[in-house]
């Protein structure tokens, strides 16, 4: 007897998502505002590999960060044993790519990335394992002006996609030997303190107790307030730098507050680091974390680049670009082809192609499962397509050498259907849709 075997479906893999075409014109959007910031101030797009040796991520991120010790997805190169990582950031990669084309040899680089990360976390509303970031790094240069123009940079991009509500907070971390004596310090206030440090900050209180500041444990929240501040420890050049990018943010509106806990999760980062955050979010309110970087090439084999960039977290400024409220156009196409007959279908692929080439969108039916070839059944997709216009050709249009061009929406509606030659159709739409002063468009 042969029974029917059930065919289990393979679903999508957790805290990975899929962008559908409802989501698509937001992204679109975003990706299209982000993309003419950057560039309005001269940052040069970069795409590396997804994939990077494991080594490259240990080495740059340190090794007892989050993302190195639990988050990265490592695997071996099933065919030749390498170690590899799906990348967890861009920075480091970028930075590699920068310093193996020797991209700084004639000036410093302002350069732009944009793709998907990927980390092993707990999948929670604004935290996924394939995320996407948008970042900018700018390498090679030394002083708080690139600082503060990255900085500006964001809230350009905020006020262009409408956000409002993203806070700016600041810090200085020094350098490494300011933080060496802070450290010093710290960790022997954290041992006067030892009974209410958590295991997460009892595991850090040698490794990393910069990180233990970052602790979101309430218990934890006034003996961390009181804690050294590393601001305290900064030499004058230190601040100078500090101080630099504030007056520059000041005498540019740019609000920001300073809070002194503020580190970031790298090692890399020195001086400046700054987050942007949201309150509409959740706990997961950062939408962009950046800072200076100065070590990082010389930690690669490189000789001593200053540099500064940002990273910030595409579907957390989704969903507030969602939450905004403000409407967002659905992809719609210019004009539906509605056919009947084999040489009706013939000449519609004509048409069609003469229409894009005139720049319109047009979507050419075709045939599918779901609803006949009926007429009605076409205008029923043309319909739901959004389209301003249908363009019908049937066996009377074929007979007349002419195609029907029916107007779709209200606007368009008072000459509702003309009957036009075949060879002047794309002149009568261009003047409708270009002509008129109601440009539909996609
Ligand atoms: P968090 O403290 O939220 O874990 P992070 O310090 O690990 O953030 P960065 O490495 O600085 O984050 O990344 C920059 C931005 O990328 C974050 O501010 C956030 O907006 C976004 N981001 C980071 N991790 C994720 C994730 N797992 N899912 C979605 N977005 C993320
Ligand atoms: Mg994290």
């Amino acid at each position: 007897m042969t029974e029917k075997t059930k065919i289990k479906k393979i679903v999508g893999i957790r805290g990975m998502n899929d962008i559908l075409p409802a989501e698509a014109p937001l992204w679109e959007l975003f990706e299209n505002t982000v993309e003419s910031v950057l560039k309005s101030y001269g940052y040069q797009q970069i795409r590396t590999p997804i994939v990077e040796e494991t080594a490259l991520f240990a080495r740059g991120l340190g090794a007892v960060t989050d993302i190195v010790e639990k988050e990265m997805y490592s695997f071996k190169d099933a065919l030749n044993g390498d170690d590899l990582t799906l990348r967890p950031e861009s920075t480091a990669g970028v930075v590699r790519a920068a310093l193996e084309h020797n991209l700084t040899y004639d000036g410093p680089k302002r350069l732009w990335y944009a793709g998907p990360m990927f980390r092993h976390e707990r999948p929670q509303r604004g935290r996924y394992r394939q995320f996407h970031q948008v970042g900018a790094e700018a390498i090679g240069f030394v002083g708080p002006d690139i600082d503060a123009e990255l900085i500006m940079l964001c809230q350009r991009l905020w006020d262009d996609l409408g956000l409002k509500n993203i806070r700016l907070e600041l810090n200085s971390i020094g350098n490494a030997e300011e933080r060496h004596r802070h450290r010093t310090d710290l960790i022997a206030y954290f041992e006067k303190h030892k009974d209410i440090l958590d295991g997460d900050a009892q595991r850090r209180l040698h490794s990393n107790p910069l990180r233990i500041l970052d602790t979101k444990n309430p218990a934890m929240q006034e003996m961390v307030n009181a804690a050294p501040k590393l601001i305290a420890y900064l030499d004058k050049e230190s601040l100078d730098h500090f101080e630099g990018v504030q007056k520059i943010l000041k005498h540019n509106n740019i609000p920001f507050r300073i809070n002194p806990r503020l580190v970031r999760g790298m090692d890399y980062y020195n001086r400046t680091v700054f987050e942007w955050i949201s309150d509409d979010l959740g706990a997961q309110g950062t939408v962009c974390g950046g800072g200076r970087y100065d070590p990082l090439v010389e930690m690669f084999g490189g000789k001593f680049t200053p540099a500064c960039g940002f990273a910030m977290g595409v579907e957390r400024l989704i969903e507030l670009m969602r939450a905004s409220g403000e409407p967002f156009a659905a992809n719609q196409c210019d004009v539906y082809l509605v056919h009947q007959g084999e040489a009706a279908q013939l000449s519609a692929f004509v048409l069609a192609e003469r229409l894009r080439d005139a720049g319109l969108s047009v979507v050419l039916h075709c045939a599918a499962m779901s609803a006949g070839g009926s007429f009605k059944a076409q205008m029923k997709r043309a319909d739901a397509s959004g389209a301003a216009y249908a363009i019908i050709l049937g066996e009377d249009e074929m007979a007349s050498g002419t195609a029907a061009v029916k107007a779709m929406r209200a606007a368009e509606m008072q000459n509702n259907q003309t009957s036009v030659p075949f060879d002047a159709v794309t002149d009568y739409l261009m003047e409708q849709i270009i002509g008129g002063d109601d440009h539909c468009c996609c």
